[in-house]
């Protein structure tokens, strides 16, 4: 996970007006998702969901059942802004997306779906903000779904979210001891999945395989073997570069051998 910055990630002027026009009688529907809302956060009738406490202000769907309208999968203007904010990749376990969900439509309509970070069914009022809106893969959509712990999760757009994970060599991906936030967003994300580890895990080594040569050459910085380009997992990647960094740099102090040469 990177910080993703929202600045520029707005909704259009007419946002407003094309979610209200998604439902019966917009205002009602806004009343009863604040009343719901002051609700106790892990009562059983915000557990239930909203389409359960009001199913009455929600059109429904074609088999009748009541649902809020997905303007933010209908509404292509969504997806563009948050696919520019993490650059296409997922904003949890920076996968690219094109590869997991192939889009249909170009730039115009990035591939990848809506994660609503408070879950629909017990935010009902945060369903249609945007800044409760980010990119992410089918699979860690389709793990964490409407789940939401006492705590939260971690926020990709919120301090340093990737200092709060720890990623191993291997491509293991574990939360900093005792940050609750953190394990419930390794968990419910899904984020040690199989295949996931697999791919972080050569993409780490990869990189490494080349820094390890450059590290103890005196020319190179630490800052020059970093990835600075938003590329699929490169918080992962940094974290044992700058591993193998400290590590070289205790070696070379313990060894008596001479630095390897630049050779020219
Ligand atoms: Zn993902």
């Amino acid at each position: 996970m990177i910080r993703l910055r929202r600045r520029g990630v707005k909704p259009p002027a007419d946002w407003q007006e094309t979610v209200d026009a998604a439902f019966p009688d917009a205002a009602a529907f806004r009343r009863k998702a604040r009343a719901f809302e002051k609700l106790a956060e892990l009562g059983a009738k915000r557990e239930k969901g909203f389409a359960r406490y009001a199913p009455e202000v929600l059109p429904t769907d074609e088999k009748g059942k009541p649902e809020f309208p997905p303007v933010w999968r209908i509404d292509a203007r969504v997806r563009q802004a948050i696919a520019r904010m993490s650059h296409g990749f997922c904003a949890y376990c920076q996968s690219p997306i094109s590869s997991t969900h192939p889009g249909k439509g170009g730039e115009d309509k990035p591939p990848g779906q809506v994660e609503h970070f408070r879950p629909k069914a017990r935010f009902p009022a945060q369903v249609y903000a945007w800044d409760n809106y980010f990119l992410v893969c089918m699979a860690c959509n389709g793990a964490k779904h409407d789940r939401w712990p006492a705590g939260g999760y971690v926020r990709p757009d919120e301090g340093q979210p990737g200092s709060r994970f720890v990623f191993a060599e291997n491509g293991e991906i574990e939360a900093r001891e005792g940050d609750e936030q953190a394990r419930c967003t390794v968990e419910d994300f899904g984020l040690t999945r199989f295949w996931l580890t697999q791919h972080r895990r050569t993409a780490i080594q990869s990189h490494l395989d080349f820094v390890k040569k450059l590290i103890g050459y005196p020319d190179i910085r630490l800052q020059d073997i970093l990835i600075t380009r938003p590329v699929a997992f490169s918080e992962a990647i940094n974290q044992n570069v700058r591993r193998a960094w400290a590590h070289g740099r205790r070696k070379g102090k313990k060894s008596s051998r001479a630095r390897p040469r630049r050779v020219r």
